[in-house]
């Protein structure tokens, strides 16, 4: 129950990568805050249902973080944050010439505003308790690129270069920044790729997966919402304490090649 006792609010997590490090962190004794951008009756059931699993206090708070005033907004009515996950993405896959500059503005707004905002609203509150821990979620597409997804592979460079501003703005407190770069991890926002790619590529479902998905991926495995939960769980540990300003990378060895 190494958390007990910390207030973690992850940033997308009603379903997919950000709903696995929400329940990790409180099966590691965190109080937790989930949000998303709906307001459903099922989203605040599934807070219910993490406090009664792990014996925290769970609340779910709807904020659209495309709008930096709702993204401090969520922070602020949490009240208290000592681990800051900023989770949310959405994805658009098109050519540079044809990709809609709306797409553009909500995923450069979702992936990398929304966690300068979040981040400005938690530094004080980690600050005047004396601990914290920012982790974005960025993503392989943070350290490389792929052709069609100028946006994510832009705001996902960015988050990576955010993070390190961070760390080195609160290297001398008790405060790590860093930020995870998955691979592919089988959730909703890759189930909805699949059949742009499809379409891209003029492949069936199988051969996306395998060739254009996982061909990067040298393990050929997908990455688990489990060990992402698990990194983040890792480096809100004492042995986690002197790493910051870095990026860990789960998956599968795509970034050595
Ligand atoms: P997902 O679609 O399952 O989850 C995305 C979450 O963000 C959802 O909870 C969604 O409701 C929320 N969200 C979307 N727009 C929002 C908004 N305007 N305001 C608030 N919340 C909003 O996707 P996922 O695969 O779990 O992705 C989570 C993060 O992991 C993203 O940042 C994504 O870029 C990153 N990532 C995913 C993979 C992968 O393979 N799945 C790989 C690398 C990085």
């Amino acid at each position: 129950m190494q958390l007990r006792g910390k207030t973690a609010i992850v940033t997308g997590s009603n379903s997919g990568i950000g709903l696995g490090i929400v329940r990790e962190l409180a099966r590691a004794g965190a109080d937790v805050v989930l949000n998303s951008f709906t307001d459903r009756a099922e989203d605040h059931a599934l807070a219910r249902e993490i406090a009664d699993t792990h014996g925290v206090s769970a609340r779910y708070i709807a904020a659209d973080l495309s709008d930096g005033e709702a993204a401090r907004g969520l922070i602020e009515t949490a009240g208290r944050c000592d681990i800051l996950i900023n989770n949310a993405g959405i994805q658009h896959v098109a050519p540079i010439e044809a990709f809609p500059a709306a797409k553009w503005d909500a995923i450069i707004a979702i992936n990398l505003t929304s966690a300068f905002h979040t981040t400005a609203a938690a530094l004080p509150m980690m600050r005047a308790n004396g601990w914290g821990r920012v982790i974005n979620i960025a993503s392989a597409h943070g350290l490389t690129a792929s052709p069609y997804k100028g946006a994510y592979v832009a705001a996902k460079h960015g988050i990576v270069g955010f993070t390190k501003v961070t760390a080195l703005e609160t290297a001398r407190e008790p405060i790590t920044a860093n930020a995870i770069c998955p691979g592919y991890v089988l959730t909703p926002l890759v189930e909805a790729q699949i059949p742009d790619q499809m379409k891209t590529h003029g492949m069936d479902r199988e051969t996306v997966i395998r060739e254009v998905m996982l061909e990067r991926q040298p393990s050929k495995e997908f990455a688990t919402t489990e060990q992402l939960g698990g990194t983040c769980a890792f480096l809100c540990s004492d042995a986690a304490a002197q790493i910051t300003g870095t990026t860990i990378s789960v998956d599968g060895g795509w970034t050595a090649l």
